[in-house]
């Protein structure tokens, strides 16, 4: 049996454990990242991931430090305006719309949209630049044994690791979680959201739209024009049973359908893409740590994609890993450092894990009253130039002080 050591064992290679590797590998550290499922990194290829992410502005010093922001700006569209509308009345036209213009509280943009299956593969080419990262995908993790100076982690290929610090980013059923006996509280929905992309005569002017009628939001967020036509990503939370009708519709049919669902605010929307669909839940774990064990990412907390937290979420728990890491190198992985961890990280993510909760819920009202109620507290909330300030900045993750 091999038996290896590292200063950081990530397990999980989605895009919150190849940010880590990339992350804690640009900062000098021995990583690394193993993943059972090797990285789809082609649009058209089976099994890609066809969400996007809209990487909002503090997740861009994450990137840098992890040399993959210049890999990725040329890929991004910049997100200037964040408009929400509301469209809850008799029929789907948009009758309460409000802007966020990320001009008035910085220079720069609200976020960037990237698509997932291409933050993979520069994510996969940034590792490889790097000589002190190894990344294993096809290996998984199949048993952990922590120990006060090491976590020794067996993986799927009979390989031993022994590591100070074991980055757990195995997603929402995190094997590493169990193994290491932290529970988590999920709440449940009976919710789906439908990923994909569209295209549309009219420009988006680097404007994401949040629309809500019923069912959870309707979300369009800018992507680059393709063949010279405007183009968008495109997230539909409905019900459970109406979002699996929609993904199993004939496509003219779904066509005009959510053409309807959007207002028809960019004229005719056109699929040009697979439609993808994904359970929305929202979990939070009791600890984001156990003995020389660190919890990031879907493994800490799952959120519904309403305002674009998820991903930027992790990407926060890493920036104060490795903050943490960097301060006290000697002693990465101790109880300290992730008590540390754990008080920093914990009361911010579980304010968030709460404050989307009451959002996805006041989205997916269906009874006209209360989304009548909806729209008179959109228009009065955002329509005080102070309150909607501060809202910026929460949205965005600035801190308010
Ligand atoms: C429709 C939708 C839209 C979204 N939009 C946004 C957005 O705009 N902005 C944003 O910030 N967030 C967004 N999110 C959230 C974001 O997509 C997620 O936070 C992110 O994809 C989760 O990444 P992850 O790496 O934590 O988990 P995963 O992608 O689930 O990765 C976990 C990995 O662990 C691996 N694994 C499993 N078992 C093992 C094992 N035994 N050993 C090792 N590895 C293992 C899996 O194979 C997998 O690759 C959205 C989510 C949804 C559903």
């Amino acid at each position: 049996m091999t038996r290896i050591s590292t200063d950081i064992l990530v397990s999980g290679g989605g895009v919150a454990g190849l940010s880590a590797a990339a992350l804690f590998g640009s900062a000098g550290f021995r990583v690394i990242c193993v993943d059972p499922a090797p990285p789809v990194t082609e649009e058209t290829a089976d099994g890609a991931d066809l969400r996007t992410t809209a990487f909002l502005q503090p997740s861009l010093k994450v990137l840098r430090e992890a040399g993959l922001w210049d890999r990725l700006a040329p890929h991004a569209t910049e997100l200037q305006v964040m408009r929400i509308v509301d469209a809850g009345g008799k029929t789907p036209a948009p009758r309460i719309t409000r802007d966020f213009n990320a001009a008035d509280v910085s220079d720069l943009p609200f976020g960037w949209n990237l698509p997932n299956w291409l933050l993979r593969r520069e994510m996969v080419a940034r590792v490889a630049e790097l000589s002190n990262v190894e990344f294993r995908p096809g290996i998984g993790t199949t048993s952990v044994l922590t120990r006060d100076a090491e976590a020794l982690v067996t993986l799927s290929d009979g390989t031993r690791v022994s590591a100070r610090l074991l980055v757990a980013a195995d997603g929402r059923n995190s094997p590493v979680r169990e193994a290491v006996g932290i529970g988590a509280r999920t709440i449940r929905y009976g919710q789906k959201a439908l990923a994909f992309a569209v295209s549309h005569p009219q420009p988006h002017g680097n404007v994401s739209t949040e629309i809500h009628r019923s069912g959870g939001p309707f979300t369009l967020v800018p992507l680059p024009d393709r063949d010279g036509r405007p183009c968008s990503a495109i997230v539909w939370m409905e019900r459970g049973p109406e979002a699996l009708r929609l993904f199993a519709m004939p496509e003219a049919e779904f066509n005009a359908e959510m053409t309807a669902r959007s207002g028809a605010i960019y004229g005719p929307l056109t699929l040009i893409t697979r439609r993808t669909i994904w359970p929305i839940i929202s979990q939070i774990a009791h600890r984001l740590s156990a003995r020389r064990t660190a919890l990031v990412a879907e493994t800490a907390h799952v959120v519904p994609p309403i305002g674009a937290q998820g991903l930027n979420m992790s990407l926060a728990d890493l920036r104060v890993l490795l903050e943490l890491c960097r301060g006290a190198p000697a002693h990465i992985g101790e109880a300290a450092m992730l008590e540390m961890y754990h008080r920093r990280r914990y009361p911010e993510i579980a304010a968030r894990v709460t404050g989307i909760d009451m959002l996805n819920r006041v989205s997916m009202q269906g009874a006209p009253a209360i989304r009548d109620l909806r729209a008179a507290g959109i228009a009065a909330l955002y329509g005080l130039p102070p309150v909607r300030k501060t809202l910026m900045r929460a949205g965005l993750g600035v801190r308010l002080a």
